[in-house]
């Protein structure tokens, strides 16, 4: 109260179908056949012909249309993976915000503790001068009588005058900081608020482009016999990416063979590769998402892993594959050995690049739900002397270093 009583005296004395209709020639059985006639036939087999070329090409931008939600899957990912980085970005602003207006309301609380003291050490001279009754220097003066009092007066004056002017000057200085630094303190205030408001039209727009991408992937698996050359592109390229998976595995092994590093390939010893222990698909049959169908599930996935989930190396190896593919989306392959491999698909985002030695545990990349996937979880692959395993150690006979600890979606 005090304080503030005396700063506001300070302030006072300072101032986001097609159909198609084939219609076979009639063709009827005629005793005589004239030349008019065949020339009918000749006319409606070039008809014929014609229609066929007409539906193959309809066919054929059919099956780009079916590319072209491929495509957009892809520039969803894409799109989805730079509203991501906006949003780090604009966390990492408030953060700096944050730490920004912590500071300056730490050196605003030590300016104004800094005035308070200036503006007693002021009052204790106004107090001295009362006692010398010299409180009002225009009264000292006015007091004189005589020139030469005048004059003597004047000095006494200045010398009081140069020590408080001294005060009052680091008065002035103090409160022009706390004006600025208050200034400041509502600018930083105010670009926090709109960092914070772009991160909720941000989070909002990503929301949006996650719906919109799993959308897709549900009308991919849901018009299944419309879009099965898709699907079967898409397994396709899983058999793809294993064949080339194994293919770098081996050829990076007799490399390093060659410059006497030592290759591991030894089966088991791997580690979780999340945080979550929830299986939702394991290695073998299924039927695909969405009940429609069955594919060969290649691998096992494990979901509640959201968006934000760490990815690690199950066991340490050489990164052989970091990219984007339609059916894993953003995936990454670790090599441990000739034909020793383990991959990591739907990936939000990669962390690690081809060629990189990675440690069992470090961190590969973030959970999403990138390319062939209607949600978030991992996709994890992995291939021992050139074969996918199952990596979970269940049934009746356990192999020790592979995973435990699980739950089955249903059991819990
Ligand atoms: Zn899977």
């Amino acid at each position: 109260m005090k304080k503030r009583t005396f700063r506001r005296l300070g302030r006072v004395l300072l101032a986001l179908t097609m159909a198609v209709c084939l219609t076979a020639a009639e063709l009827t059985p005629a005793l005589a056949v004239t030349q008019a006639e065949i020339d009918k036939l000749k006319n409606e087999a070039s008809e014929l012909k014609s229609q066929k070329k007409n539906l193959q090409k309809q066919l054929d931008g059919l099956a780009g249309d079916k590319a072209a939600v491929l495509d957009r899957r892809k520039k969803l990912d894409d799109q989805i993976e730079t509203t991501g980085a906006q949003i780090r970005n604009a966390e990492a602003q408030i953060t700096a915000y944050e730490g920004l207006i912590a500071q300056t309301e730490a050196e605003l609380a030590d300016a104004e503790q800094r005035e308070a003291e200036q503006y007693e050490l002021f009052c204790k001279r106004v107090r001295a001068m009362e006692k010398r009754g010299t409180v009002s220097y225009w009264s000292v003066l006015f007091k004189a009588d005589s020139f030469t009092d005048l004059l003597t007066r004047m000095d006494a004056v200045n010398e009081v005058m140069d020590a408080d002017q001294k005060v009052i000057d680091d008065l002035k200085a103090l409160q022009e900081e706390i004006t600025q630094k208050k200034a400041s303190l509502e600018t930083s205030k105010a670009e926090e608020e709109s960092a914070k408001a772009e991160l909720v039209s941000k989070k909002k727009e990503l929301d949006q482009q996650r719906q919109e991408a799993i959308a897709l992937v549900k009308e991919i698996e849901a018009n299944e016999k419309e879009y099965q050359s898709t699907i079967n592109a898409l397994a396709q390229e899983e058999e793809n990416i294993l064949a080339e998976a194994l293919r770098l595995s081996k050829k990076l092994a007799e490399e390093q063979a060659a410059q006497g590093k030592p290759v591991h390939s030894n089966p088991g010893g791997y580690i979780w590769p999340v945080d979550s222990r929830y299986i939702t698909s394991t290695m073998g049959g299924r039927s695909s998402p969405g009940g429609v169908g069955s594919t060969n599930h290649k691998g096992t996935d494990i979901g509640r892993v959201g968006y934000t989930s760490k990815i690690y190396a199950a066991k340490a190896g050489t990164v052989i594959v970091s990219q984007y593919s339609n059916s894993y989306g953003h995936y990454v392959v670790v090599s441990h050995g000739a034909g020793n491999t383990t991959l990591y698909a739907h990936m939000s985002s990669r962390k690690v690049s081809v060629g990189q030695y990675v440690n069992q545990g470090d961190v590969l990349g973030i959970t999403g739900s990138t390319g062939h996937s209607t949600g978030p979880h991992l996709h994890f692959e992995v291939t021992e002397n050139g074969v996918r395993v199952n990596p979970l150690n269940h049934g009746a006979n356990p192999k020790k270093g592979y995973l435990t600890g699980y739950t089955l979606s249903g059991s819990a």
